[in-house]
């Protein structure tokens, strides 16, 4: 295994984790009901009662600016517990290296590690960069 967390690391992260997911929802259904729009409350009212999985799912068509922050970490984070089950957190997508502990502690739903994410960013706003 090339995972590089103790058991202690990876169950704190992962509390970490579903804090910010639980506050996260919290945050979008707050945003939803402030959208004042009827499609949108009714999605706010089912939200308490989803799997965490479907959550995401049903919030795609929403496209309210506001909350598309919230939900992209949202998203991360579900994939980034998923890793956990699956056994392949930590460890980085592009180079499959260890994930620094000290970036899982600041970002616990990193995907890439810290070099592979700055190629990463670079890349993604170059191209963002030539469409607008
Ligand atoms: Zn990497």
């Amino acid at each position: 295994m090339t995972r590089n967390l103790q058991n202690k690391q990876l169950e704190s992260l992962q509390t970490a984790m579903r804090a910010r997911q639980i506050q996260l929802r919290e945050e979008i259904r707050q945003a939803l009901i402030k959208s004042d729009s009827e499609h949108y409350l009714q999605i706010a009212d089912s939200v308490r009662e989803l799997e965490d999985e479907s959550f995401a799912d049903l919030i795609v068509d929403v496209g309210l600016a506001e909350i598309d922050r919230d939900l992209d970490e949202l998203r991360a984070i579900d994939a980034a517990l998923l890793r956990v089950a699956d056994g392949s957190y930590g460890v980085c997508e592009a180079c499959d290296r260890p994930i620094d502990v000290k970036r899982l502690n600041l970002t616990p739903q990193a995907l890439r590690c810290i070099d592979c994410q700055t190629i990463f960013e670079r890349t993604h706003f170059q191209k963002t960069g030539r469409t607008l």
